[in-house]
C-alpha cells in the first residue's frame, strides 16, 4: 500500500531544510506524472529545492521515482551480445560530438542507444542536427531501433512521451521557473532519462567555460560529482570528464553544417585537433567502463575505427536504415545544402582572438534562426557558421574570424555583429588551456 501525503507539507518540509524520505518523494513524483500535484505545487517545490538542496540519498530517490514514472528500456532481450553504453553532454556550441562518438563505439563493439534532445537557447541539440538530413527518422518504433541497434551497433534518437514522463511534467516547470540550475534536480532529470534507456554504462561529458550552461570549472566540477555519485547509487556505472567550452568546438556551428563537418570528419578530412580530442576521450573512456578494452588500448582502438573508415561506414549504414540518404558521405552538398548568403566576419584591427564569448557565437546562430528561443519554435538548418576560430587565432583581412550562411542581409548582420562583440583580441598570442580537464570517478566524490 502507498502512503499518503499532502503535497504542500512535503514543500514545507524542504522549504524549512528539513530532510525528505523516500516515500515522500515517490508521492511528489507520482504527483508530477498523474497530474495531482498542480503547476504552482511543482514550482513551490522545485524552488525550495533550488534554495535547500537535496542529499545525495534524495537526487537518488529522486532519480529513481522519474525513472519509474515511465517504461525501461530493457535490451537484455535484445541478444546484443554487446555491452550497452552511451555518452551524455550537459551541452555547448558546436557540440557535434555525439555524431561521431555512436559510430565509432559501435566499430569498436559497444551498443549506443542514444536518446538525444533538441538544443534550447544558445545550445545547439544533436536532434536538431539530424534533423536536417532529409528523410531520417528520430522516432522509429521500438523494432526499428531494436533491430538498427543490433544490426549496426548504434542509433541517434529523441525521446519518446514514454521514458521518464515525469521529467517532462517537471522541466517544463523549472523552465518557467527559474529553477533549471538546482544541481540536484538537473542531475535527477538527466539520469532519470538515461537510467530510462537501460544503459550499462554511461560517460557524462560536463562542459565549463562562456559556452557551458556551468560557466565555473567548481560549478560543473559539483554537477559532475553530484551526476557520478547519484548515478552509481542508482546502480549505472557512471564517469564524467570536464571539457572546455571556452570556444567553439570544432570549426562549424549550426545543424546542417555540423553533420557536414562530422562527414569530414569521420572521413578523415582536415579534423579539428580540439574536437578529436574530446572525441577520442569520451570515446576511449566509454570502452573503458564498458569492459571492451583498456585505458591503454581505447584511444588505439578509437583512432584505429577511425582511420580504417569503419566508423565512417558505421554511420552512412545508421543514416540509411533509419530513412536517410544512402549516399549522404559522397553527396553532402546535395542532401545538406546550406543558405544562400555567405559572409566572412573580418576583425576590426589585426590581432590574435585571446578570448571568447562563446555564448554568443550560439546566439549568433540563433540570430540567425538556426536555434530556438522556446521549445516550439522552428529552425532553419541550412544556416550557421564555419570557418569558426579559436583562442590564438591570428586574425587580418585574409583572417576571418568566422564565414556567416544567412537566409537574409539583416539576419546575416545581426549575426555578424554579435560575433564581433563576443571576441576579444590582444596585440599577441595568448596561452591556450586544454580541452580536457578532469575525469571524476565514484573514488573522486
Ligand atoms: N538537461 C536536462 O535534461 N535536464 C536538465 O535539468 C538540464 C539539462
Amino acid at each position: 500500500m502507498t502512503e499518503n501525503f499532502f503535497p504542500q507539507e512535503i514543500i514545507r518540509k524542504k522549504r524549512d531544510a528539513q530532510p525528505l524520505t523516500e516515500a515522500e518523494v515517490q508521492f511528489m513524483v507520482r504527483g508530477i506524472t498523474d497530474n495531482s500535484i498542480s503547476e504552482g505545487q511543482i514550482a513551490a517545490f522545485a524552488m525550495a529545492v533550488f534554495f535547500r538542496d537535496m542529499s545525495m540519498d534524495e537526487r537518488v530517490w529522486l532519480t529513481r521515482a522519474m525513472v519509474n514514472s515511465g517504461d525501461v528500456m530493457d535490451w537484455s532481450k535484445a541478444d546484443l551480445n554487446r555491452p550497452v553504453v552511451d555518452k551524455h553532454s550537459t551541452g555547448g556550441v558546436g557540440d557535434k560530438v555525439s555524431l561521431m562518438l555512436a559510430p565509432i563505439v559501435a566499430a569498436c563493439g559497444g551498443a549506443v542507444p542514444m536518446i538525444s534532445g533538441r538544443g534550447l537557447g544558445h545550445t545547439g541539440g544533436t536532434l536538431d542536427k539530424l534533423d536536417s538530413v532529409p528523410g531520417y527518422n528520430t522516432a522509429p518504433d521500438p523494432e526499428l531501433l531494436t533491430k538498427v541497434v543490433k544490426n549496426i551497433g548504434c542509433a541517434i534518437i529523441g525521446q519518446t512521451s514514454d521514458l521518464a514522463p515525469a521529467d517532462k511534467r517537471f522541466y517544463a516547470t523549472r523552465d518557467v521557473t527559474a529553477t533549471v540550475e538546482s544541481i540536484a534536480l538537473i542531475t535527477a532529470s538527466i539520469l532519470s532519462k538515461k537510467l530510462a534507456a537501460g544503459l550499462d554504462a554511461l560517460v557524462m561529458d560536463v562542459k565549463f567555460g562562456s559556452g557551458a550552461f556551468k560557466e565555473k570549472y567548481e560549478d560543473a566540477e559539483s554537477l559532475a560529482k553530484s551526476i557520478v555519485t547519484v548515478a552509481n547509487g542508482a546502480g549505472m556505472p557512471t564517469t564524467a570528464i570536464l571539457t572546455d567550452m571556452n570556444e567553439v568546438l570544432g570549426h562549424t556551428a549550426g545543424n546542417a553544417i555540423e553533420v557536414r563537418e562530422t562527414i569530414d570528419f569521420l572521413m578523415g578530412k582536415a579534423p579539428d585537433p580540439r574536437l578529436t580530442e574530446v572525441v577520442v576521450a569520451l570515446c576511449a573512456e566509454m570502452l573503458v567502463i564498458s569492459g571492451i578494452a583498456d585505458a591503454t588500448t581505447a584511444p588505439l582502438a578509437v583512432r584505429g575505427a577511425l582511420n580504417s573508415g569503419s566508423a565512417a561506414e558505421r554511420f552512412a549504414q545508421m543514416i540509411a536504415a533509419l530513412g536517410g540518404p544512402t549516399d549522404l558521405m559522397t553527396n553532402p552538398d546535395t542532401h545538406l545544402p546550406l543558405a544562400p548568403i555567405r559572409r566572412d566576419v573580418i576583425a576590426p584591427k589585426r590581432g590574435f582572438i585571446s578570448q571568447i564569448n562563446t555564448r554568443n557565437m550560439g546566439v549568433a546562430v540563433m540570430d540567425l534562426g538556426g536555434g530556438r528561443h522556446r521549445a516550439s519554435d522552428p529552425i532553419d538548418y541550412g544556416v550557421g557558421l564555419s570557418n569558426i576560430k579559436g583562442i590564438g587565432a591570428k586574425l587580418g583581412p585574409r583572417n576571418p574570424i568566422a564565414t556567416i550562411f544567412a537566409r537574409t542581409e539583416d539576419q546575416a548582420d545581426a549575426a555578424e555583429a554579435r560575433i564581433l562583440s563576443a571576441i576579444t583580441i590582444a596585440d599577441t598570442a595568448p596561452l591556450t588551456g586544454p580541452v580536457i580537464g578532469t575525469k571524476i570517478t565514484l573514488e573522486d566524490v
